[in-house]
């Protein structure tokens, strides 16, 4: 097992969290997609949507998600990477992906703990937890579809790692 391990879910899912310590159990580099998009651009995602709007900042979220795709590298995805199907392609082609799936009150109640972490305008200006509904309503579906793997990201994160080298040994296995 060596290809990219690529994680998408909502915002707050725990994609840095897990993801950071997954690519520490397994020995892997790890990268955010993100993060890889302000470093390129010297911008915040807050800064790129107030210039480009939010459909220049999906472009330029494609185009990271190939530039930080490697072997051996645990991959966080911005919360929105799903929406394009070319995306989607993309990561399955090039990996295994894994849906951190969490409920609507959660990821809000994780956001408001800590709201500086949330580093992004909030799509709608509405409080957060009604967003996450309409987010996940939108976005459910889409992150199933890309998905290899599903798993509770309710849990505690050492036991969300655990689940998912369980998953993916298992599927070596078999
Ligand atoms: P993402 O990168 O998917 O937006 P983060 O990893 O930044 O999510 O996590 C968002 C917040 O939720 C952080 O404060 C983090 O500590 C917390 N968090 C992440 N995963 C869990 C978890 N499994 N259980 C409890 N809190 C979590
Ligand atoms: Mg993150």
């Amino acid at each position: 097992m060596s290809l990219p391990l690529y994680l998408i879910g909502a915002r707050g899912c725990g994609k840095t969290t897990v993801g950071q310590a997954l690519a520490l159990a397994l020995g892997y580099a790890f990268s955010d997609t993100d993060k890889h998009l302000q470093q390129t651009t010297g911008l915040t995602v807050t800064e790129i949507v107030a210039a480009e709007g939010w459909q220049g900042f999906r472009q330029r979220e494609s185009l990271s998600l190939q530039a930080v795709t490697a072997d051996r590298t645990v991959i966080a995805t911005g919360g929105g990477m799903v929406l394009a199907a070319e995306n989607r392609q993309f990561m399955r082609e090039h990996g295994q992906v894994i849906y951190l799936k969490a409920d609507a009150a959660v990821l809000a109640a994780r956001l408001e703990a800590y709201p500086e972490q949330a580093q992004r305008p909030t799509l709608t200006g509405r409080p957060i937890a009604d967003e996450m509904v309409d987010v996940l309503a939108a976005r459910d579906k889409l992150y199933h579809e890309a998905a290899h793997y599903i798993i509770d990201a309710m849990q505690q994160p050492e036991v969300v790692v655990e689940e998912i080298i369980s998953a993916l040994a298992l599927a070596r296995a078999s």
